[in-house]
């Protein structure tokens, strides 16, 4: 016998940074929401991340959203409740050849145009702002609002805030099947998330579940959306002298490096580790590991004395174009997705409050995402072979 659960303005799938902003922010407007969770808050992507709340490195388009995205980091009493560690230090991305300084200028003056504060410097200027930078850069980009913030706290914070907001928050709550209006317990108003024997009934729908997104579509509303899932690999060294200032990229790799202010250094992204949300069996690869951390050393010398104490693997989706679903299911009166935002620490607080305001019925401050471009036909076996290479 199934246990009773009670009715719900909204229901959100999935308790990463996405899915917990947009329940704060429908609760802070009156409506009864429940969050499911299928294992802790913030334990994938948005707890596991580099936590580098960078302007530079993101998409030249998402520019505005980013600033934005950080302006929250910055004052995040009225939307997390609690300070998540925001440290602005600057941040320099690094060319090392003719033809990523060519790349790395192209890229950041698209950037600049879109209202990011960056200029280019040359290697004496970078190593002024950065003593501990080798000398092998020819050209750096430099961004005096990038920082970061740390991560690993983000679900303890979120669950606080939630709690305080009234949000029915289940973790350890696998939604396995979602039930659309007009058949099952919801009779044709809203939607059903069932667990094991346990179901919530929302007016409407929330799907927040990060990479597992594609499966949740196609499986409760047989809508095909590709999602690339990125495996990306982070380390972090033991507790060091002061050796790095600021946040550093790679122009070429999406490696970034920074020191926090307990003396740790951490070194994420650039090659990636292995798997994927249908198989599983995420893995980390030595030689890619080994190749980022040479990197590493390669930009600030001082780091070969570093020992690594833990590596760690986190999973990102995107879609083929590389921009966020931020917008309706498509067919689906009254259910919502929110996802694949690169960068989407930084982004994602003002993602998740652009479409809380767009559930609430108010226009969003900034144009949503629609994830309808992304949908492909169920037939379309070209889109399907895309999708397992993108995934390999
Ligand atoms: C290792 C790594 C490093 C990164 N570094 C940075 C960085 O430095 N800066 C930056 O800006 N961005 C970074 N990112 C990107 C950023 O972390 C992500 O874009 C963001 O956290 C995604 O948030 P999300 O809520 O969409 O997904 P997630 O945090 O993955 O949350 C989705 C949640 O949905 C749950 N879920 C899925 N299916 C179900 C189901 N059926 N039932 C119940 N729950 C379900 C999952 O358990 C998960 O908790 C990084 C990502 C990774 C993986």
């Amino acid at each position: 016998m199934s246990a009773p659960d009670e009715n719900f303005d909204t229901v959100v799938v999935g308790g990463g940074v996405m899915g917990a902003t947009v329940a704060v922010r429908l609760a802070n407007a009156g409506q009864k929401v429940a969050l499911l969770e299928r294992g802790g808050l913030c334990m994938q992507a948005s707890g596991v991340n580099a936590g580098t709340l960078s302007i530079q490195i993101k998409r030249a388009a998402l520019i505005p959203y980013a600033m934005k995205g950080w302006e929250l980091w910055r004052n995040p009493h009225e939307w997390l409740g609690a300070d998540a560690g925001f440290n602005q230090v600057g941040g320099l991305t690094l060319a090392f050849t003719e033809d990523e300084a060519e790349m790395l200028t192209e890229r950041m003056e698209a950037r600049r145009q879109n209202g990011a504060p960056v200029e280019m410097i040359g290697l004496n200027r970078a190593r002024e702002i950065e003593p501990g930078l080798s000398d092998k850069p020819l050209l750096a980009s430099w961004c005096p609002m990038d920082g970061y913030a740390n991560s690993y706290q983000l679900g303890d914070v979120f669950r606080a805030k939630l709690r305080e907001v009234g949000v029915a928050v289940h973790e350890q709550t696998p939604v396995d099947r979602i039930v659309r209006p007009g058949s099952g317990p919801s009779r044709g108003n809203g939607y059903t998330a069932w667990s094991g024997d346990r179901h919530f009934t929302g007016k409407r729908l929330v799907l927040a579940g990060g990479v597992w997104l594609q499966e949740l579509l196609w499986r409760d509303f047989g809508l095909h959306l590709p999602i690339n899932c990125r495996v990306n690999q982070v380390s972090v060294t033991e507790r060091m002298p002061p050796i790095v200032n600021t946040v550093l990229g790679i122009a070429t790799s999406l490696l970034t490096l920074k020191q926090s202010r307990n003396g740790t250094i951490l070194i994420g992204g650039g090659w990636q580790g292995k798997g994927d949300p249908e198989r599983g069996g995420y893995e980390i690869l030595p030689e890619n590991l080994v190749g980022n951390l040479r990197l590493a050393t390669y930009v600030v010398p001082a780091l070969r004395e570093a020992r690594i104490v833990r590596t760690w693997l986190g999973v990102e989706g995107n879609t083929a174009d590389v921009m966020p679903l931020v917008g309706d299911v498509p067919g689906a009166p009254d259910a919502y997705i929110i996802g694949c935002v690169r960068g989407g620490y930084t982004i994602g607080p003002y993602m998740g409050k652009l479409l809380a305001q767009y559930i609430l019925g108010q226009e969003p401050e900034m144009p949503l995402f629609d994830p309808a471009r992304a949908v492909m036909a169920e037939t379309d076996t070209t889109a399907q072979a895309t999708h397992d290479t993108l995934s390999a």
